[in-house]
């Protein structure tokens, strides 16, 4: 099993979200917000695509086993500036949003890429948030990704959050499909 970026940002969402994703029990294909997303993100920059570069990184894990990795696909990578690019659909920034450009910028660091910050960009409110990584960012990165792994080793699934956080989650017909 891998730790993923999208695993990191539901790291920050919900952890029965991130476990049943990394179990495969999958919803996201079903869900019209997932799908508006990435329409946002491909129609929003379409210029992007020429000048910047895609990239699939990954790092050693040995914790999830011998083959265990942090992975990640990066849509867009300005690698002869060292900027992560990363567009959000969203009425909100979120913790979320930042966690998973610094999981970005981390594994490109540890491969010995030059990087310089990340940039969120958020089309619906017209604002660019920016993200960086300092040592001490660089070790919160590390736990997240440690409490990631336990979670994960878990037999059951965690618990539901409270239904007021999750009308937009494309697991709610599952997790809630039982209640009147
Ligand atoms: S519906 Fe709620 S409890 Fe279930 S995965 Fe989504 S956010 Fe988590």
């Amino acid at each position: 099993m891998n730790i993923n970026a999208t695993l990191v940002n539901y790291y920050f969402l919900c952890h029965r979200k991130l476990w049943l994703h990394a179990h495969t029990i999958r919803m996201e294909h079903t869900s019209e917000i997932v799908y508006e997303g990435k329409l946002i993100g491909e129609e929003s920059y379409p210029q992007r695509a020429e000048k910047n570069q895609e990239v699939e990184i990954s790092i050693p894990y040995p914790p999830l086993g011998a083959d265990g990795a942090l992975t990640a696909k990066i849509d867009f990578f300005d690698a002869k500036k060292g900027i992560v690019h990363e567009t959000k659909k969203s009425n909100a920034k979120e913790k979320a949003h930042t966690a998973q450009v610094q999981f970005y910028l981390y594994l490109l660091r540890k491969n010995g890429i030059a990087v310089s910050y990340g940039l969120i960009e958020y089309p619906k409110l017209r604002l660019t948030e920016r993200v960086t990584l300092d040592e001490e960012e660089e070790k919160q990165v590390e736990g997240w990704v440690n409490e990631i792994a336990e979670l994960l080793a878990q037999a059951h699934c965690p618990a539901r959050l409270p239904v007021s956080k999750c009308r937009s989650c494309s697991y709610f017909d599952f997790c809630w499909i039982d209640e009147p």
